[in-house]
């Protein structure tokens, strides 16, 4: 599977199960929402219904009922609709709020005004032939305190409260005969009402249930004074929030989730871009085009893994430069000395040159140069390759100080050039002294061999902090201050004829400085052309505990 592929599927499936679980968690809250609004709905269908009946009950009219529907539709936020069973709508808050009323969407409640005789069979058993009375006692007095109450309304005045009787008949509470209008109206109803009324109760008595016969009396009696039942809706369909849930979110949830893929392939596509370009990269490389680079952006770990690859390629492409030029110079190198001996053994072939020792001698020089420059490249790709094996003993630099002087003295005497060596010892060290004494060796050399006799050489090997110095100083040509920096080089000569006469490789001041490098050590020159040059080693002393 491609790496591209396997971040956008990871990616996917956080995104979605991300998703997934916002969804399922809103859902539920929702759900509860929804639960706990539904039951606060349930309470105020009751609470609603209730005040509106108390209204048609005291007030004996639905007249007047809109002030008290607005209130208390604004008290419970809710949209109020009362219609009768005939469909005529009483009040609708959206109405009043001057807007068009939206269709209904819960079952209506009914509210019924009208009362119910509550009479029992034990009841009626105690009044005995008194009940008739008693209905129509009730009766009359209910036609009284609606038509006197609907009327009090009517002239914009406040009934007094009713609460229900023995038999579940409003009964006011105060004196209800105060409007004399009002009381005139409630007895004209009587009069035209009341031999109905005798008519319907007396009617009774030759039913086979009484009781229920008499209730049903009372009730259509009652029927044609009371406010008629209404019915009671309340919410529209546009508030009710089940319906918000639904579509909308399934639609939001996918509108997330195609956002999510769309957004998962670009990471997908932006992450896997660098890797691809590396890729290609490593194969141009690969293809040995040593001078590929790719871009590098961002301080990530791609962009981190393209600076390496960046470091890696130019790395290679320099060490096959180095590589090159050291077979270049290693050819360079070899070809004089060759040449030399070629010509002298054809010219003797031919010949033309008459065999003598010195002739021999010649040769014999010319190969042993070369030899040399063989075993000093060998060393020196050993040791740039970290491949020289030291064996590193604790020894006192002043004692390798003094040996190299006596080493060569011979030489120094043989030049015409003094050599002297001052050393402050104890300077112990920690390294392979047979390599150390190969630099020393080196430098020596090199004093002894560009100083002119009359000349001096002095070694020098002293303390400096937590370090020994070691010091060779001639009184010879000195370098030219522009020559400074190639001194290390490897086959760099100041004068490559006049060095190569003098049997130099041109190799051992690089091979000394490796053995130095490699001894945790540091190694610079400074030079006066025509008054002489320093050389001057340290190494850290190590003192043992
Ligand atoms: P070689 O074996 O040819 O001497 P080195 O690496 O030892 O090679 O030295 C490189 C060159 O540095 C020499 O050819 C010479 O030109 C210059 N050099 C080194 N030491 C001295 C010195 N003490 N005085 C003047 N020139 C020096």
């Amino acid at each position: 599977m491609s790496f591209r592929l396997r971040v956008f599927l990871l990616t996917l499936v956080v995104a979605v199960v991300a998703t997934g679980a916002t969804a399922w968690l809103s859902l539920r809250l929702t759900a509860q929402e929804i639960a706990h609004t539904q039951q606060e709905a349930t309470r105020h269908v009751a609470d609603i219904a209730e005040t509106v009946r108390s209204y048609a009950r005291r007030h004996g009219t639905w007249a007047g009922v809109s002030d008290r529907v607005a209130l208390l539709a604004a008290d419970n936020k809710q949209r109020i609709r009362l219609v009768n069973l005939y469909g005529q709508v009483t009040v609708d808050t959206d109405t009043l709020a001057n807007r068009a009323a939206r269709p209904v969407v819960s079952p209506p409640t009914l509210i019924n005004p009208r009362p119910a005789l509550a009479l029992d069979a034990a009841t009626a058993e105690r009044a005995g032939g008194k009940i008739d009375v008693v209905v129509l006692d009730e009766l009359t007095r209910y036609r009284r305190t609606v038509v006197y109450s609907g009327c009090l309304t009517e002239n914009g005045r406040e009934p007094p409260p009713v609460s229900p009787d023995a038999y579940g008949v409003p009964f006011p509470a105060l004196n209800t005969e105060q409007d004399p209008d009002c009381a005139r109206r409630a007895d004209d109803t009587q009069q035209y009402a009341g031999d109905a009324d005798l008519a319907a109760v007396t009617g009774c008595r030759a039913a086979s249930n009484h009781v229920s016969c008499l209730i049903q009396a009372f009730g259509d009696r009652v029927d044609t004074f009371a406010p008629e039942p209404l019915q009671l809706f309340l919410g529209a369909v546009d508030d009710d929030p089940v319906t918000l849930l639904g579509r909308p979110l399934a639609a939001s949830i996918g509108a997330v989730l195609v956002l999510a893929v769309i957004g998962t392939a670009l990471v997908a596509r932006h992450m896997a871009r660098p890797l691809r370009s590396l890729t290609a990269a490593s194969r141009r490389l690969a293809a040995g085009h040593l001078d590929t680079r790719v871009r590098t952006t961002g301080r990530d770990e791609v962009g981190e893994l393209s600076r390496s690859f960046n470091r890696m390629a130019a790395a290679l492409e320099g060490s096959e430069t180095a590589q090159r030029r050291l077979l270049a110079g290693v050819a360079h190198e070899l070809r004089t000395p060759m040449s030399n001996v070629l010509g002298y053994l054809e010219a003797l072939q031919d010949g033309v040159v008459p065999p003598s020792r010195e002739l021999f001698g010649s040769l014999h020089e010319e190969v042993l140069l070369q030899r040399r420059i063989l075993d000093d490249l060998q060393d020196l790709t050993l040791a740039e390759s970290g491949h020289l094996a030291y064996r590193r003993t604790d020894f006192d630099l002043a004692d390798l100080v003094e040996a190299g002087r006596v080493a060569h003295l011979a030489v120094a005497e043989a030049g015409g050039v003094r050599l002297t060596a001052e050393a402050t010892g104890p300077l112990p060290v920690h390294g392979d002294q047979d390599r150390l004494r190969q630099v020393l060796g080196n430098l020596v050399t090199n004093a002894l061999r560009y100083t002119d006799p009359g000349g001096a050489v002095l070694l020098r090997a002293f303390p400096a902090g937590d370090r020994a110095i070691l010091e060779v100083r001639d009184t010879g040509c000195g370098i030219a201050a522009e020559d400074l920096p190639f001194v290390f080089q490897r086959f760099w000569r100041a004068d490559p004829a006049r060095d190569r006469e003098t049997g130099g490789s041109g190799l051992g001041l690089t091979i000394a400085r490796q053995i130095v490098l490699d001894h945790a050590g540091t190694v610079d020159v400074t030079s006066t052309p025509g008054r002489g040059s320093t050389f001057r080693v340290t190494f850290p002393l190590h003192v043992d505990v």
